[in-house]
């Protein structure tokens, strides 16, 4: 979803081809801004590339629709009585995202979700939920039912006086509402006075006050940031050289676990997940699948338990109306409306135009007219001398006095977290394919001319009071030229989609997996969103990092995972792992960095004959004797007695038929058809356990499946079992001390302590605590976890303690 949706990509390539040879020649070596020219003088509102644009946007479901908001709703009834409350509340996010503001349906959505809240056990949501149904105008008939939630709510969290003042005011109610019927009447008289009842006992009888959430102390980190990097520890430094660019190393010796960098993104854009995009055929289907949108907050990522949407679109959700109203007030007005276009451009054109709409529009041409007047001085012979070692910002003018400044650095030297910084990224502008950077032109036009034709250009430019942003003006300018601001504004955008090649940073957080109710939680990586981090970006990579990279909310985290002396680069992982893949896999898909990668392990593997960790652990092993096989598009038995030869091709038929059948197993689990997995995956493992080496990474998934389906039937001592199997192969593959490891040891104890196995669980959790201190840090969640589990064994008695 980074990239434009593939319609659009196909109609751009359509005409990317059937341009003059002598104009894709001019645009393959266009500066930006010409580039933009050229693009406006395409992308005409008669043309047919315009025409297929808004037939794709179209599909992308972005606005209100009544029909969905039913739909939605409805499903989520059927769910509630079902008591999969979860499944409702997010069903009744979905419908409240549907429909208008102030409406009477809205408020009925927020009631219905203070239900599913309120049986969930989230009471403060829940009281959140029923101000919010009031506030939207909830049916008065329908209220006595909501205020009695409201005051069990109450009394649940211990505000015993509110509770009772809530009771009052339902009886106030259904003394003065004649249209009630007797029986109804009863009924509530009943639920009150048990309620009532129920104060009393609290009143007098108070229980001891619950503990604080968080009670365990969180250790405060020792911290010394940089003079000259925001946000990074003082053991870092900002060097160039022509090489390496602009890169980071240690100024003094760094331990494992040392926090180096915390940064809060510049911008970030939520990845909304695939099926926003619907097929053009299904006008009456509504998609009941949860995406990132569903589940994270538009603005802040934070976990939606009860979302609040915005007032003009179905796609945006937030956390609270305080996320809503700064969205709002950042970007959003002027996004809102061009939520389709946006779905259908994909994320890195999102972030494009987030980047300026935060920027502003002064900033923005501060920055776009200064790299017009450096392009001017790299043809000016004089000025030319300043440029040769890459760092155009020399300002002082007398050579040798005054130090040259790094690219990107403000005035004073310090590279700060700002706009300038990511301005300052590298575009690569002479290196993408002229076709891509048709494309990307294309789209960023595409933006501007929308942003102009909503009349949304005063609002991007922040010429206007806020009161006035809120209702666009209709399209006065309609004229087919962008106006000379919304051309800088493309120009800009235009370079940042360039950057994000290179420099998108994925945020990306540990989600929990849905699977039946078991105690124990899965948890696998997923990608949230994509952002500028224009301080991590100055990190280059390696394929074996010293890094590790967590994040929160839009913040990131990066912390040394293994020594680093004093003097060594600090390197980043942009996703080619030596654990992960070979080096030729590895080289692939660092070509869109437009580089080579030199690394140490790259050199190892390139240089000497040694097969990487990767192609030794995940190979076929011979299908008849078991031995290992040796070839490359055949492969023979290295077992001379048995010297069967097979095909590549078809082991790799096997192993992918292989895949599609623990794909079964889980969907079966999913269902709670556990007993039906569990056959499935052990006649998996057996078929694997005759082609598979032992060590392949997939018998490490089987033995993590099957420890997570006995998890979920409660049986503890097979769970652990089958865990600490994947466990030996995720540390053949990772090593003991990555944060795969550490990933699978907090499984592991999750399981013990569930088991009451409880000094092997003590054991499981310092060693889980050890390895995710270093990585994700000691304040997060899972080491707070894993604490808790600690703090929670250590209270048992010890007669238990005894006894295991
Ligand atoms: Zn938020
Ligand atoms: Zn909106
Ligand atoms: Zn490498
Ligand atoms: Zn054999």
């Amino acid at each position: 979803m980074a990239l434009p949706a593939e319609e659009w990509r196909a109609v751009a390539a359509g005409r990317w081809a059937a341009l003059q040879p002598a104009l894709r020649e001019r645009l393959a070596a266009a500066p930006l801004r010409d580039a933009v020219l050229l693009g406006c003088g395409l992308l005409r509102p008669e043309a047919e590339e315009a025409a297929a644009l808004r037939r794709l946007c179209r599909r992308a479901r972005a606005g209100k629709e009544p029909a969905a908001a039913r739909c939605y709703r409805e499903e989520g009834n059927r769910r509630f009585g079902r008591r999969q409350y979860a499944a409702a509340a997010r069903l009744y996010s979905q419908a409240a995202s549907h429909e208008r503001p102030g409406s009477p349906e809205l408020s009925v959505c927020f009631a219905n979700r203070s239900a599913a809240l309120f049986h969930l056990g989230h009471f403060k949501v829940c009281l959140e939920d029923i101000a919010r149904a009031q506030g939207h105008g909830y049916p008065d008939r329908l209220l006595p039912k909501v205020l009695l939630r409201k005051a069990e709510c109450l009394l649940r969290l211990g505000r015993l006086q509110d509770a009772a003042e809530a009771l009052s005011a339902v009886e106030n109610k259904i003394t003065v509402d004649q249209t009630m019927t007797s029986a109804t009447h009863q009924a509530l008289l009943k639920k009150i006075s048990q309620l009532r009842n129920k104060v009393h006992e609290k009143e007098s009888c108070p229980e001891p006050a619950p503990e604080a959430h968080g009670a365990i102390q969180r250790e405060l980190e020792i911290w010394e940031e940089n003079d000259s990097i925001s946000g990074a520890s003082s053991s870092l430094s900002l060097n160039f050289d022509l090489d390496r660019g602009r890169h980071l190393v240690a100024s003094q010796d760094i331990l494992p676990g040392q926090n180096l960098l915390k940064e809060e993104a510049f911008v970030s854009v939520l990845c909304p997940g695939e099926s926003l995009l619907l097929p053009d055929s299904s006008e009456t289907v509504w998609d009941t699948r949860v995406t990132n949108a569903d589940l994270y907050c538009h603005r802040c990522l934070k976990q939606l338990l009860a979302s609040v949407p915005c007032s003009g679109c179905s796609y945006a959700k937030y956390c609270s109306q305080n996320c809503a109203d700064l969205a709002w007030e950042q970007y959003h007005r002027t996004e809102c409306s061009l939520g389709a276009l946006l779905l259908t451009l994909g994320v890195f054109c999102h972030v494009a135009l987030r980047t300026v709409l935060l920027a502003g529009f002064a900033e923005v041409s501060r920055l776009v007219e200064q790299s017009h007047d450096d392009d001017k001085d790299l043809h000016n012979p004089e000025a030319k001398c300043k440029h040769c070692n890459g760092a155009p910002n020399t300002r002082a003018g007398i050579p040798g006095k005054a130090e040259p400044l790094i690219p990107g650095c403000n005035d004073s030297g310090q590279y700060q977290s700002s706009y300038q910084a990511v301005f300052n990224l590298l575009p690569h502008t002479e290196k993408h394919n002229p076709e891509h950077k048709f494309l990307c032109t294309l789209s960023v036009v595409a933006i501007c001319k929308k942003l102009q034709e909503a009349g949304l250009e005063a609002a991007v430019l922040n010429q206007e009071s806020s009161e006035e942003w809120s209702k666009p003006k209709a399209c006065e300018n309609r004229s087919e030229e962008l106006s000379p601001e919304l051309k800088i504004m493309a120009e800009a955008m235009l370079r940042h989609v360039l950057q994000l090649q290179c420099n998108a940073q994925a945020i990306t957080v540990m989600q929990e997996l849905e699977s039946g109710d078991g105690a124990v939680v899965n948890k696998k990586p997923v990608r949230l969103a994509t952002a500028f981090f224009p301080v991590l970006s100055l990190l280059n990579h390696s394929c074996s990092p010293n890094i590790s990279v967590s994040f929160s909310g839009t913040a990131a985290t990066v912390r040394a995972s293994q020594p680093i002396p004093k003097g060594q680069e600090v390197f980043h992982c942009y996703g080619p792992h030596r654990c992960r893949m070979r080096v030729a896999e590895r080289q692939q898909l660092l070509k869109q960095y437009f580089f080579e990668c030199h690394c140490q392990a790259c050199l190892e593997e390139i240089e000497s004959d040694v097969k990487s960790v990767v192609s030794v652990r995940n190979s076929f092993c011979c299908p008849s004797c078991q031995a290992s096989m040796q070839g490359e598009d055949t492969l023979c038995c290295s077992n001379g007695a048995c010297a069967l030869s097979v095909s590549r091709e078809s082991l790799s038929q096997r192993l992918w038929d292989l895949q599609q059948q623990i794909k079964k197993a889980l969907k079966l689990l999913s269902n709670n058809k556990s007993d039906q997995a569990i056959k499935m995956l052990l006649k998996c493992q057996v078929d694997a356990g005759n082609f598979l080496s032992p060590e392949h990474l997939l018998m490490g998934e089987m033995e993590d499946h099957l420890a997570q389906v006995y998890a979920t039937l409660g049986k503890w001592q097979e769970a652990a079992r089958h865990l600490q199997s994947s466990i030996q192969i995720v540390e053949m593959h990772h090593g003991p001390s990555s944060v795969e490891m550490g990933h699978e040891l907090f499984k592991l104890a999750q399981i013990l302590f569930n088991g009451f196995a409880v000094s092997e669980a003590l054991s499981t959790i310092q060693r889980a605590e050890e390895i995710l201190s270093v990585h994700c840090g000691p304040q997060s969640t899972q080491i707070q976890e894993l604490k808790e589990m600690k703090t929670c064994l250590l209270e048992l008695p010890r007669s238990i303690l005894q006894r295991t």
